[in-house]
């Protein structure tokens, strides 16, 4: 019965898939998957979904974050560490702003799928897909579609699984981070100088955008529990769509449905309140509190006008979504030297919308989602330290989209703080 839904979803259409040189190559590698490990445990996936209930209640606050787009080269022990410090120390400014406990979740172990907006670049090339499809170099070998990195992406991210349950269990480090003048000077420069409270225990989810489907039907597991059989992916304890791949005849969003992990769907300027309660009925059919996240991603100019009737669609439906605001991906644009970039003013502005809009129409603002590193990048303009595109070309290092360095992040987490009390 799953068995056979789980084919006609699949057979649906798909954006944003790679074509693989070789199908049977690709069969190949899906069926090796089959046989491995969950990287997440079933009982870590239960405990995030009744987390995430609680987010919908309004007795939680849910900040998820973390690379646009992992590599396999940038997922080393450095790496991970700064951005679960990261997201300990944004988690901790909230918690204390909101008066609520904050659940995190981190875009890691598994990120390594990214959708395009053309399927070629300037050159003529195959455009790049991520780490788990091609690679970045400009050439044709590089940029043609290899199936076997699906395996590479696999044992990426169970590594990082294994580091995220070690550095959970003995606490993390926090960042050194300095808010040059950021107005809240008391916790900044404390942080600044002895690197934030001491380490200890923590619980942070994993979660990825579920794109390419070669991959994500690969490590399913049958869960017999809740109010209908379904199946759980193994390969992330959240798992969210994105705004390229929400057609409502398509494949991503069949897939989704018959999922139990808790599912975020991006939604864009486009998105109407009909379109939106037409996922909500189909992604939340038991009508389970937190089963849905709704990212809104409108950009700081549409947020205060196309978001309320989406909001008031879905609370007239009665389902317990959570709301929450990605400032990031409509307030990207091209800096003068050429750049894909974002200024902070703009993601600051998008989630005061975001605050405002919930606080008018009484709903929980449940929380945010956002692409920051823990690492010293210059990706994203302005902040209290007033990176300029002059800085730009100094530390871009993303493989995709540009991310909030530590101190943009902890800096945001404090404007959002403000909004939150
Ligand atoms: C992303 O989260 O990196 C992304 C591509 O977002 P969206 O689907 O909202 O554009
Ligand atoms: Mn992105």
């Amino acid at each position: 019965m799953l068995a056979g839904r789980l084919s006609a979803a699949l057979a649906r259409p798909a954006a944003q898939q790679p074509c693989w040189p070789d199908a049977d190559r690709a069969e190949a590698v899906v069926g090796l998957l089959h046989e491995a490990e969950p990287i997440v445990a079933p009982e870590e996936t239960a405990r995030l979904s009744a987390r995430l209930a609680s987010v919908a209640r309004g007795e939680a606050f849910l900040l998820q974050g973390g690379d646009c787009a992992e590599t396999f080269a940038g997922n080393t022990e450095p790496h991970l560490r700064a951005n679960l410090g990261l997201l300990e120390r944004m988690g901790e400014v909230l918690a204390e702003a909101a008066g609520l406990p904050v659940v995190k979740i981190a875009r890691m172990a598994g990120q390594f799928a990214k959708p395009r907006s053309s399927t070629v670049d300037a050159l003529g090339l195959p455009v790049y897909r991520g780490d788990i499809v091609n690679s970045p170099e400009c050439t044709v070998a590089a940029r043609t579609p290899d199936p076997h990195r699906m395996l590479l992406a696999y044992a990426h991210a169970a590594g990082a699984m294994d580091l995220v349950r070690k550095l959970c269990a003995e606490g993390i480090e926090e960042p050194l981070v300095a808010l040059a003048g950021a107005g809240h000077p008391a916790r900044g420069e404390r942080r600044f100088g002895d690197g934030g409270r001491p380490a200890r225990p923590t619980e942070i989810y994993v979660s990825h955008e579920m794109l390419l489907l070669d991959y994500e039907r690969a490590v399913l597991w049958a869960d017999p529990g809740g109010p209908e059989p379904r199946l759980s992916s193994g390969l992330a304890h959240f798992l969210w769509i994105g705004e390229r791949t929400r057609q409502p005849d398509g494949a991503h969003i069949a897939f989704a449905e018959l999922l139990s992990n808790p599912i975020g769907l991006k939604l864009g300027p486009s998105c109407t309140p009909e379109e939106v309660a037409e996922y909500v009925r189909r992604l939340d059919p038991h009508r389970t509190p937190g089963r849905l996240t709704l990212v809104s991603r409108m950009g700081h100019a549409q947020v205060r006008e196309l978001l309320p009737p989406i909001v008031e669609k879905v609370t007239a439906s009665g389902h317990e979504v959570i709301w929450q605001c990605d400032p990031m991906h409509g307030n990207t644009r091209t800096s003068g030297n050429g750049y894909k970039t974002r200024h902070f003013g703009h993601v600051v502005a998008e989630l005061a919308g975001f605050f405002e809009v919930h606080r008018r129409l009484g709903t929980h603002a449940g929380g945010i989602h956002v692409e920051v590193t823990g690492d010293d990048v210059t990706e994203c303009l302005g902040g209290a330290a007033g990176l300029t595109e002059a800085d730009l070309p100094g530390r871009y290092l993303t493989a995709c989209d540009p991310r909030l360095n530590a101190g943009q992040s902890v800096e945001l987490a404090f404007a959002v703080a403000k909004m939150l009390r």
